[in-house]
């Protein structure tokens, strides 16, 4: 018999296994605390745990239309009118996908030919730039001016060229919590205004906006919303990231380029989870005003704790992560000093690195992701005091 030896062969030569796949994994290994990749260690919420079993038993258990069942879309565009007033049609610009990641991946596949350039602000979230490398785009990166991760305006435009297909936005943003203000959305607008470039609103963390301060979503922006996909997670704000479940609002002739895609990379999503989630939205839709507040105590509380540490903290604005600067107590890069916390003192944490192509020589930030329980954040802090 001859065996089939398999030519090397990648379509993504850099990319390993996620930071987040392997802090978590490492973390179970070691038993450590695992503040690193971002998901509760609580749950969902009860009623709409319950929804799901009462939906499972209903029949709801085949394949749900392509673009979502129609109450979920119908939750979506309520829910969309009444934060940002923008009016979006359920059948024709709301499209129910698996998580975040498929809304930015499908969306990123829809828009960009071979040669198309894509600008990434960075830290970026690592899931953007490997799709655009699968559809042959160029990724044209922008750092985030520190200490605040605020966009520098004038690189920005010089980032942007005839061959711009797609600006890729996150905010609020992964890893640092800054927010994009209203200006800022006025001058992304200005600068893109003569341009044929698209936008991606990575707003994953929309209702999770801390110290009375309010989410600006391109949604709310009439002149970007026309060239915007705007993706969300019901993952992150119901607490169940396993679901992977969540949707994108994009003008109609952005959607059916986008539907395109998501029919042949997923086709549908899990069925009963639409319809329980549907019917939470509209007997619950008070949980996204409260989930600021329920995710600022738990970002207090982690201030609190880590007070007599030697960590300095970068303020968390928004998200629910914290970035802490760990200078005085190492001179490890961020990548090693996160492999030696979990090893030494077990707790598990995301460097800023695997976000950049080029980290700022010298910055010393790890992220810590609070939505966790008391107990566990109390853990955590214990070992992090002790460096
Ligand atoms: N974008 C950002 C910035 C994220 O942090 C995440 C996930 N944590 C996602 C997208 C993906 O969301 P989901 O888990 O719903 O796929
Ligand atoms: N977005 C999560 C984080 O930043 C991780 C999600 C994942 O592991 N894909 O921690």
């Amino acid at each position: 018999m001859r065996v089939f030896t398999p030519p090397p062969v990648t379509r993504l030569p850099r990319v390993g296994t996620t930071i987040f796949t392997v802090m978590s994994q490492l973390a179970a290994e070691l038993g450590a605390v695992n503040t690193g990749q971002g998901f509760p260690d609580f749950e969902p919420p009860e009623r709409l745990c319950e929804l799901v079993a009462l939906h499972l038993r209903s029949g709801h258990n085949q394949y749900a239309p392509m673009a979502g069942i129609l109450p979920l879309r119908q939750a979506i565009a309520a829910k969309v009118a009444r934060h940002y007033g923008r009016k979006a049609c359920p059948d024709a610009e709301i499209t129910v996908t698996c998580g975040g990641t498929e809304a930015l991946a499908s969306s990123i596949q829809a828009l960009v030919h071979p040669g198309d350039e894509v600008v990434l602000f960075e830290p970026a979230y690592d899931s953007y730039e490997p799709i655009v490398e699968l559809c042959g785009g160029v990724v044209r990166r922008v750092p985030l001016s520190r200490p605040g991760f605020a966009i520098d305006w004038q690189r920005f435009a010089d980032a942007i060229t005839p061959r711009t297909r797609l600006v890729i936005v996150n905010t609020p943003h992964n890893p640092s919590g800054a927010c994009l203000s209203v200006a800022d959305l006025d001058r992304l607008a200005e600068v893109l205004r003569d341009t044929t470039a698209y936008v991606l609103a990575d707003e994953v963390y929309e209702h999770m906006v801390f110290d009375g301060a309010r989410h600006v979503s391109l949604n709310a922006h009439p002149e970007l919303a026309s060239r915007s996909i705007v993706a969300s997670s019901f993952g992150k704000t119901y607490h169940a990231t396993g679901w992977k479940i969540g949707y994108c609002v994009a003008p109609a002739a952005l959607t059916v380029e986008l539907r395109k895609v998501h029919q042949f990379v997923t086709f549908a999503i899990a069925t009963p989870l639409q319809y329980a989630i549907a019917d939470f939205m509209t007997e619950h839709p008070e949980w996204e005003d409260e989930l600021s507040a329920f995710y600022s105590v738990k970002r207090d509380r982690l201030i609190d704790l880590l007070l007599p540490s030697r960590l300095v903290l970068v303020p968390a604005r928004a998200t629910y992560f914290q970035l802490v600067d760990y200078s005085a107590i190492s001179d490890l890069p961020d990548a090693e000093f996160a492999l030696q916390l979990i090893r030494t003192i077990g707790v598990a944490t995301i460097p800023v690195s695997p976000f950049c192509e080029r980290a700022p020589p010298g910055e010393r930030l790890v992220r810590l992701c609070f939505a966790k329980q008391d107990a566990t954040l109390v853990a955590a802090a214990e070992r992090l005091v002790r460096l």
